[in-house]
């Protein structure tokens, strides 16, 4: 098994040197763990200015997007090869944020995984159900729908460096988080399908995080579930004390 992770997703915050603060607060925060792979994804702006901060830090850089291509005349848009080249070594893809005001689709979403992995970047891929869809009952069903679209046509040998974010769409940033039972129930779930689609060797080490109003008072019961397996972050990541006391969850169970 990997390390439970830990990412904060900064999103659309933090100037170049708001980014510098909270890295340097939370590098001291959380000095000397081992245990809990930490990652953040910060603007692309701060990318590189960072990666020279968190080198020799537990803390790894992430994009919070990307494009499918290469190069080439794609005005707006940044490559694997580039955030890579920046510092990176994971890359947010299919956030619902993106789905929804960038119409981003489950076959764009197949193609920046299928990119990020060429381009040495490992994905993590979001997925989760409208508030609406949970209350038709139909929340397992586009879960795996969204996975088996995003997975398509890749081999079991990269599953490894793979995780799966669920992020049920009415739980970010709303402060309504899903119940550890909720998402224990979907995580379990999805384990199933990736064990079906590739087979027991492929996931053994397969991450399923779950993200949704995560926060210092309710990390250490979602992590005491047994397929949780760490946590994406958005609002409370933009705190140093916040971010670091998730990173420090408490296994109660
Ligand atoms: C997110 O955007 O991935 C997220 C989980 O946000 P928040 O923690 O603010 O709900």
């Amino acid at each position: 098994m990997q390390k439970p992770l830990i990412a904060g997703n900064w999103k659309m915050n933090m100037v170049i040197n708001q980014g510098v603060d909270l890295v340097m607060r939370l590098r001291e925060l959380i000095k000397g763990i081992d245990a809990v792979e930490v990652v953040i994804a910060p603007p692309f702006t701060s990318i590189h200015h960072l990666s020279h901060l968190v080198a020799d830090s537990p803390i790894k850089l992430c994009g919070q997007n990307l494009f499918w291509e290469k190069s080439g005349a794609y005005t707006g848009e940044v490559s694997a090869e580039m955030l890579a080249a920046a510092g990176c070594r994971y890359v947010i893809v299919g956030h619902s944020e993106r789905r929804e005001y960038f119409k981003e689709t489950d076959e764009a979403v197949n193609k920046k995984v299928i990119a990020a992995l060429k381009g040495n970047l490992k994905p993590i891929i979001c997925v989760g159900e409208t508030l609406a869809e949970r209350e038709k009952g139909k929340t397992l069903t586009k879960v795996r729908s969204q996975v088996k679209k995003a997975l398509a046509g890749l081999a079991g040998s990269v599953v490894k460096d793979i995780t799966i974010a669920y992020e049920p769409i009415w739980a970010i940033g709303t402060g309504k988080n899903a119940t550890p039972q909720e998402a224990e129930e979907v995580h379990n779930a999805l384990r199933e399908h990736l064990f079906e689609m590739f087979g027991p060797d492929a996931v053994k080490d397969l991450r399923i995080v779950y993200g949704g109003s995560v926060k210092p008072d309710n990390i250490d019961d979602l992590m005491a579930q047994p397929n949780i397996d760490g946590a994406l972050v958005g609002g409370a990541s933009l705190k140093a004390d916040d971010f670091a006391r998730i990173v420090k969850f408490q296994h109660i169970a």
